[in-house]
């Protein structure tokens, strides 16, 4: 009887042996249903063999093999195995973790057949002008399909509530939906040029780029370089454009998930007939698998997503791009803590495709290695709109100005300026919440979590003081928990008490606060964008989350308000990080014809890294922080694994980094094995944290390394604890 080697959603470096009925046909990436101890469980197959070391008695045959969805590919299976050495976690949970949720359930999936709509006869014979104006959606619908027929996918680039008046219009008797089977797509798709809306005309660099790219034979790693507002996107576009007229499909990996809508409108607008989808965890589970099914038959032709869509399975895969290479983002937190950034550049080089890595400010890896010509650099310098100019960036010395509650008294009549000509100001601050702790002012008390090393933040509009690692909350005292005292003060600013200063000085202001408060509600965010677009607003007060990506043609000025903790912190990445990020926010402001402004709060306006942002200057930025970390042994010349172990008794977490140390250093390697130390963050959510670091010279080196580790990590107890390797660790 054959044998098949499955994998399963279990924490063991194994695969499981099960027979096979002679007469079961079943395929290499087939799904299977297997007994595991008590249970039944859905696994992969990975191999088919003729032995086992597994004794006659107790080998057990598969239940079922589910013919529901097609099998995965052996490239996809070569990547994961990759991905499961490569980050030393478990084969089978990191086949499984690749999955859509439901092919990871133990019942067979019934897929939904992709559905075209079109008009009906009665709803071609339809006037439009006499259709109920009120009824935007369905006009748009309407108007559209009278162009071609669509899937649901191209529709609901029209509105985020297509679904709902496309079956009202069904009702009417004036739209009709036809299920498409593959081999139907495929013909279509054979006979058809897709339509390519090319209203821009290419810079000479925009060009250049396009072409390295097109004209490359196999596998290229490509960085490009372009300041903000230079065009990434319009080459993007032209790339797509070359891969689709050739038939291929291309993968495009953006940071979040708030990006995916707006980005799918604007390709949609570009590409009107081409079947883009979207991957992402904000997907309902019968979504997501449906999309991927999409990806796998190669009906999609553009998948956009986020990092999960790494491990889409493409048949007809012919371009990566990856934007805003630099975002931390990219990289998972937990479980399989896979770089997606990395996981792409491995999987163009499998597949001998381009690759493109996308940003106004590389990460110091990705610089570095196109530095040393490892990667391609092409350069983006110019904005693409010739009159859009970069923005002024000012430092205020907040020890020489009069300050409001965290505002400068130069910033607020600059935005006192800015409303006056009906121009927006974006302040920009990273902390949510009103302020980062309350204060006793009698006996000195801080309103300490009691269940992690941090403070609980002031959320004053609720009354209530939260911690933002475990989310522990109570109501805010009235008086001090420890002497008494009523008199308890907010200390320091987040983006609520700004919202709140500024509706004191600009009464007749249009304030926008956007942060993960907010926009907790899915349909939020996108409301508010509109807003902004609309000219509704006149000051934005957000975290990070609005520096990345968003186009808001009115923006004039960006005020920084409190970056200086990352200036000198313990994280050798913070510098970095900061720098990007001010780069990415300014780079908002002044974007169509007006000119932008930026000013930075700061108490060290002579700093460096401002220095360096006031000129714009990244090369000369990176050239700098790229010789620090060289002198000091950091990446991109250093490679590091790190072992994080956390749990509720001090002791046998230190004991278990200690022993898993004393096992690194009698393999006598060429690595450098730190000491254990304390978490950044020491206790969270009343769990002990602590980290072990391994940094080698080579990646080789590190890897041959951690293979010959892991059986001592294995076998050291940790029943208690939670613990795991993170290769090239981001967070410290
Ligand atoms: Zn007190
Ligand atoms: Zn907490």
């Amino acid at each position: 009887m054959p044998i098949v080697r499955v994998a399963l959603d279990i924490p063991l470096a194994t695969l499981f042996d099960y027979t096979v009925a002679d007469d079961i046909a079943v395929a290499i990436g087939q799904r299977v249903i297997v007994p595991f101890g008590r249970r039944q469980m859905v696994g992969v197959v990975m191999e088919c063999v003729a032995t086992t070391d597994v004794a006659p008695e107790r080998i057990k045959p598969v239940v079922q093999v589910l013919h529901d969805s097609a099998p995965l590919s052996a490239e996809l299976l070569d990547l994961l195995r990759f991905c499961s050495d490569y980050y030393r976690y478990p084969i089978g949970q990191t086949v499984l973790s690749a999955l859509p949720t439901r092919l990871r359930s133990d019942k067979p999936v019934i897929s939904k057949p992709i559905l075209s709509y079109r008009l009906t006869a009665s709803g071609v014979a339809l006037n439009l002008d006499d259709f109920p104006k009120r009824k935007v959606v369905q006009r748009r619908i309407l108007a559209k399909l009278a162009e071609q027929p669509c899937n649901l996918a191209q529709l609901k680039a029209l509105s985020a509530t297509v679904g709902g008046q496309l079956k009202a219009l069904e009702t009417e008797g004036w739209v009709e939906s036809v299920a498409l089977t593959p081999s139907h797509i495929s013909s279509v798709r054979g006979e058809q040029k897709h339509t390519f809306d090319n209203a821009h005309t290419l810079t000479g660099e925009q060009q250049l780029a396009v072409d390295a790219i097109t004209q490359a034979q196999g596998y290229g790693c490509f960085l490009l370089h372009g300041i903000t507002g230079s065009g990434k996107t319009e080459v993007y576009v032209h790339l797509m454009h070359h891969v689709l007229q050739h038939g291929g499909q291309v993968l495009l990996l953006v940071p979040e998930i708030n990006l995916t809508p707006q980005l799918e409108n604007y390709f949609h607008s570009r590409f009107p007939d081409v079947n883009l989808i979207s991957l992402h965890s904000g997907l309902s589970e019968g979504e997501r698998l449906h999309n991927w099914q999409q990806a796998q038959n190669g009906v999609a032709q553009i998948v956009l997503g986020t990092r999960l869509s790494v491990f889409a399975e493409l048949s007809k895969l012919a371009l990566i791009i990856v934007d805003e290479e630099h975002d931390s983002s990219f990289k998972q937190q937990d479980g399989l803590r896979y770089s997606a950034r990395d996981v792409a550049i491995f999987r163009a080089n499998q597949r001998g495709v381009a690759i493109v890595l996308g940003s106004a400010t590389p990460s110091l890896e990705s610089y570095h290695s196109a530095q040393s010509g490892r990667y391609r650099m092409l350069k983006l310098t110019g904005r693409a709109l010739a009159e859009a100019r970069l923005p002024t960036v000012r430092c205020v010395n907040i020890n020489h100005t009069v300050m409001h509650h965290g505002i400068s008294e130069n910033l607020l009549r600059e935005i006192g300026q800015r409303i006056a000509r009906n121009e927006q100001s974006l302040l920009f601050i990273n902390r949510r919440g009103y302020a980062p702790v309350l204060m006793c002012t009698s006996c000195g008390w801080l309103s300490d979590c009691k269940n992690c090393a941090g403070k609980m933040v002031v959320h004053l509009k609720d009354q209530r003081l939260r911690c933002h690692h475990c989310g522990y909350q109570i109501r805010v005292p009235h008086a001090c928990p420890d002497c008494g005292n009523a008199d308890l003060h907010p200390v320091g600013s987040g983006t609520q008490r700004v919202e709140e200063v500024l509706q004191e000085r600009f009464p007749d202001a249009r304030i926008l606060r956007v942060d993960r408060d907010s926009t907790r509600n899915k349909r939020a965010w996108q409301a508010m964008r509109e807003q902004i677009h609309a000219n509704e607003v006149d000051i934005l007060v957000g975290t990070q989350m609005l520096a990345k990506g968003h186009d808001f043609p009115a923006l004039t000025l960006v005020g920084v308000l409190n970056p200086d903790s990352a200036l000198y912190s313990s994280d050798f990445r913070a510098a970095e990080k900061l720098f990007a990020q001010l780069m990415q926010v300014a780079g908002r402001a002044g974007r169509a014809d007006k000119p932008g402004e930026v000013l930075i709060q700061t108490e060290f306006p002579d700093h460096p890294l401002f220095q360096a942002l006031q000129s714009h200057d990244f090369e000369g930025w990176a050239a700098s922080q790229l010789a620090e970390r060289q002198m000091a042994g950091f990446p991109p010349f250093m490679f590091q694994a790190m072992l994080r172990a956390e749990g509720m008794q001090e002791n046998e977490v230190y004991r278990y980094l200690h022993d898993a140390r004393t096992a690194a250093v009698a393999l006598q390697h060429p690595v450098e094995i730190l000491g254990v130390v304390p978490a950044s963050m020491p206790r969270r959510a009343n769990h002990i944290r602590a980290q072990l670091l391994i940094q080698a010279a080579s990646r080789k080196a590190l890897q041959q390394f951690l293979r010959a580790w892991q059986p001592a990590l294995d076998a050291l107890p940790a029943q208690k604890l939670r613990c795991g390797l993170d290769i090239d660790p981001l967070e410290f």
